[in-house]
């Protein structure tokens, strides 16, 4: 294998750039020729695809986002789509692809290397919904920026004396909701995973107000309802005021944390020693601390797993 490309696709995260120039870095010291792919699978079917050298990823290991942009392409779920795509892989000479994303993404590559493609995938998901790794690159400085706005609700809260409720980022996985509002000491965490009782929650609130509590705080994840409807359900029925701010995109941006770089350093460079032991169809992740790659198919039928036992410190501690 001479030629490999990297691309970014599905949902944007931080650290995704420290992926990407970790793969480039490691790619060009193994004296392979590296491209890099615009718009993810949208623009390697349109043949966005552009050559990288080690001063193309100069700069960026700081910076959010990602500098070969994603997208979501429907075109790429069909079998006519994919064969373009990979007629423009031939074209480019690129016989391995390394694609940072979610599991969707992961799909899509699993695809590609059906069609004698070799393929690795790096998790890339603010989420953290991909069961087979401990984390994903942008989970850390996600719910960092989450703890930075919990932090400044508090105070709000505090000297107002009300119910603050925030919604973050999560439709299946809680999980920026868990960490955020135990590191945050939220007095209630609402997850897809467990669910919750209005009425409890209600009386949990009036509880907590008639022993003086001057804030509480409630970190909702957004799979399980919008906190504006929440926010009010609580002021109607325990009288006590409540105000609701949804967080939305600023999850997704900012400078990626030191977990996060690092974690994206790692995975680029297994990245690539994957592609030039000739293996395909991996992914990497992390597990106990340790690097692991395991089969795209096997990775995506990892059943979801709940951390229960955290759950169950945040609301020990609350
Ligand atoms: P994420 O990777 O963040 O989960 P998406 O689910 O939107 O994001 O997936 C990103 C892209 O991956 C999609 O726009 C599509 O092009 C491709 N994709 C998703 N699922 C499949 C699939 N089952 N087969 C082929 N490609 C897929």
């Amino acid at each position: 294998m001479k030629t490999i490309a990297v691309l970014t696709s599905g949902g944007d995260a931080p650290g995704m750039n420290a992926a990407i120039r970790a793969v480039v870095r490691t790619a060009l010291d193994k004296n392979f020729t590296v491209m890099g792919i615009e718009r993810g699978y949208s623009g390697l079917i349109n043949g966005e695809i552009i050559s990288m050298d080690r001063s193309s990823v100069a700069d960026i290991i700081q910076r959010g986002g990602t500098i070969l942009k994603t997208a979501r392409s429907e075109e790429f779920k069909t079998e006519s789509g994919r064969k373009k795509a990979v007629q423009m892989l031939k074209k480019f000479g690129v016989e391995g692809l390394v694609v940072i994303g979610g599991d969707g993404s992961f799909r899509g590559a699993r695809e590609l290397s059906k069609m004698s493609v070799a393929t690795i995938g790096i998790p890339g998901t603010i989420d953290n919904d991909l069961p087979y790794t401990d984390f994903t690159i942008g989970f850390d400085t996600a719910v960092n920026t989450v703890l930075d706005a919990i932090n400044k609700l508090r105070d709000t809260s505090t000297s107002h004396e009300r119910v603050s409720v925030v919604e973050v980022m999560g439709r299946n996985c809680g999980d920026i909701a868990l960490y955020s509002g135990l590191a945050g000491g939220a007095e209630n965490i609402i997850l897809p995973e467990i669910g919750y009782d209005r009425d409890k929650l209600c009386g949990d609130v009036l509880k907590a107000k008639n022993k003086g509590k001057l804030h509480n705080l409630i970190v909702l994840a957004e799979g399980i309802g919008g906190a504006e409807a929440l926010a009010r359900k609580i002021q109607d029925i325990t009288g006590i005021e409540a105000r609701a701010t949804k967080l939305g995109h600023i999850q997704r941006g900012g400078s990626p944390s030191c977990m996060d770089r690092i974690l994206a350093s790692r995975f680029g460079y297994r990245a690539v020693e994957l592609l030039e032991n000739g293996d395909s169809s991996r992914v990497v992740g992390i597990k106990d601390g340790k690097i692991i790659d395991l089969d795209i198919d096997e990775a995506l039928n990892v059943p979801r797993h709940f951390d229960d036992k955290l759950y169950r410190i945040a609301n020990a501690l609350a």
